[in-house]
């Protein structure tokens, strides 16, 4: 494994680019300034640094990329499927051979920790060849027999569609959504977010090395309210994959409705898991701890609320709180650290207001709550792993998504009760499910309001397993079948296969 001087030095060279270039728009081939020649600043987390100037798209830039997204929307989608699978394939070949560089550029960018981030670009060449393999039956329909006629559906590609990304795991989310939207046959304008736009300029630059056709992906950088807006509204974009806040999915709606956009939404989660006595606890500590302190808690499927079984609760939690103690926190390129700096100085702020509000709100810091002062990290956006005790369902801490490594335990006396907890907020993203007794995890997982639901495992994906959430957590899913769904249209054509009598009008 490469040392923490070895990652400082890599990721120095692999930012180089983007302090002299800086971050430009990607359209119909091209990298360009944004049309008004502004930029704004991206800036670490780690210390505050500068590390580039991207380009600040708006309406202008939007409605160029839109335009070259429509242009190219003909060949791409008549493209066979089997060479869109072949240039899909490529685009995962050269996302491995970068994944050094990716991995170490969104660790600047976004303050993740290597040991994820290595991970994560591997995963964003996954995302890829899962869809490339699909590709070529992206179209592949039905066949529904009635009498005197046969029906035949099928899918077509709806086409130029609008991505827009939020800052968390950027580059692996960002696959997420593109991948499939090409294999469908759509072509796209991606809208990074603008805290984290690095990575994203990386990716369509290595598409396009692989033999993506100019066109087919474009990339505006800038603000929800000017680029993210206009996109939204643009005429010629058919659909908006979105993942992002859910009050964002709410203005987005609004947004698309006059050009009746379709969308898919991927947003908050206050995801529970619920541990029951029986369960096997050593391991449901370990993934109760993983689901919420990885990637800096900053994960949309992160179990940020932790419901105990109370016969078990004081000595699951005081382990908990022990063991989260010791999780190390650091420098995102040091091999050894787990929790890097959150992703800027205004969502630690965020977070840091519910230290205060727990212990306002008569909850109990068993552990962390405060925000790292001192030290190498101080000019870092830096909080400890932390634990809420003695919390109730009613708080704003057990009720609001607070993006951050914070748990939030509360007691439960039996089964309904843990059910009456896990399902009383807005969200219904994620539940995990920890007890031995395979009966009431089935009883249970079917009350539980949640898209994704796993028992006795932490969250590990199957790529094509559908993925999204209910409630306030999203519209949609993504995966296998369920991203062709919303990226194609359905077409049904009905075929007579007799001669059936016609009524006909014009006899008395
Ligand atoms: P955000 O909603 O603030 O921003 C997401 C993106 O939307 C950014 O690119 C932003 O520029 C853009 N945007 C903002 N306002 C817009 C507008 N009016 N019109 C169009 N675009 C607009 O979210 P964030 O803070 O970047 O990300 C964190 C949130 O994302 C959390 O709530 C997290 O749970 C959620 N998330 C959900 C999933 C999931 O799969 N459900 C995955 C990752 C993150």
């Amino acid at each position: 494994m490469a040392s923490f001087q070895d990652n400082l030095d890599k990721a120095k060279s692999y930012l180089a680019r983007f302090r002299t270039d800086g971050v430009p728009n990607h359209i119909d081939g091209q990298s360009v300034p944004a049309a008004s020649g502004k930029t704004f600043e991206t800036i670490s987390p780690i210390d505050q640094s500068k590390l580039a100037d991207v380009a600040h798209g708006g309406g202008e830039d939007i409605d160029r990329a839109a335009r070259a997204a429509k242009a190219a929307f003909p060949a791409w989608r008549d493209m066979d499927g089997g060479q869109r699978k072949k240039i899909l394939h490529r685009v995962a070949d050269a996302i491995e051979a970068r994944a050094e560089e990716i991995a170490l550029v969104e660790c600047m960018d976004t303050g993740q920790a290597f040991r994820f981030m290595s991970k994560a670009a591997l995963r964003g060449a996954a995302n890829f060849r899962f869809f490339a393999d699909r590709a070529p039956g992206a179209r592949d329909g039905q066949s529904l027999k009635a009498p005197g006629q046969i029906n035949i559906t099928t899918r077509t590609p709806i086409g130029p569609v609008g991505l827009i990304t939020p800052w968390n795991t950027p580059f692996m989310l960002s696959t997420w959504k593109i991948a499939p939207a090409l294999a469908a046959g759509c072509t796209i304008v991606h809208k990074p977010a603008e805290l984290s736009p690095l990575s994203a300029s990386l990716l369509v630059e290595i598409a396009e090395e692989a033999g993506l056709p100019k066109g087919v992906w474009n990339t505006v950088n800038g603000f929800g309210e000017d680029a993210g807006k206009a996109l939204t509204e643009h005429p010629a974009i058919k659909a908006i994959g979105f993942v992002g806040e859910s009050r964002t999915g709410q203005m987005i709606m609004g947004q698309g409705a006059a050009t009746l956009k379709r969308v898919h939404f991927e947003l908050g989660g206050k995801n529970p898991v619920v541990v029951f006595a029986d369960a096997d606890l050593d391991r449901a500590a370990d993934a109760a701890l993983f689901m919420i302190y990885s990637l800096n808690g900053e994960r949309c499927t992160s179990s940020s609320r932790l419901l105990i079984e109370a016969s078990v609760h004081d000595e699951f939690v005081a382990r908990l709180a022990e063991r989260a103690a010791r999780i190390r926190v650091g420098h995102p390129l040091d091999p050894a650290t787990v929790i890097g700096p959150l992703i800027d100085s205004s969502h630690e702020e965020k977070v840091c207001s519910y230290f205060e509000l727990a212990t306002e709100e008569g909850a109990t810091i068993a552990t962390g709550g405060e925000k790292i002062t001192d030290g190498d990290l101080a000019d870092g956006c830096y909080v400890r792993p932390t634990l809420f005790t003695n919390a109730r369902a009613s708080m704003r801490i057990a009720q609001e998504e607070i993006f951050g490594p914070v748990l939030t335990a509360i007691p439960f006396a039996d089964e309904a009760e843990a059910l009456a907890l896990a399902n009383g907020v807005d969200y219904g993203l994620a539940g995990y499910v920890w007890t031995s007794n395979m009966t009431r995890a089935l009883r249970f997982t079917e009350k539980m309001d949640a898209g994704m639901i796993w028992v006795n495992s932490q969250n590990v994906r199957h790529l094509p397993a559908p993925f999204g959430g209910m409630k306030d957590s999203g519209i949609g899913r993504d995966g296998g079948d369920w991203s062709f769904d919303f990226y194609m249209e359905t077409k049904n054509i009905a075929l007579a296969t007799d001669d059936r009598p016609i009524p006909r009008l014009d006899e008395e």
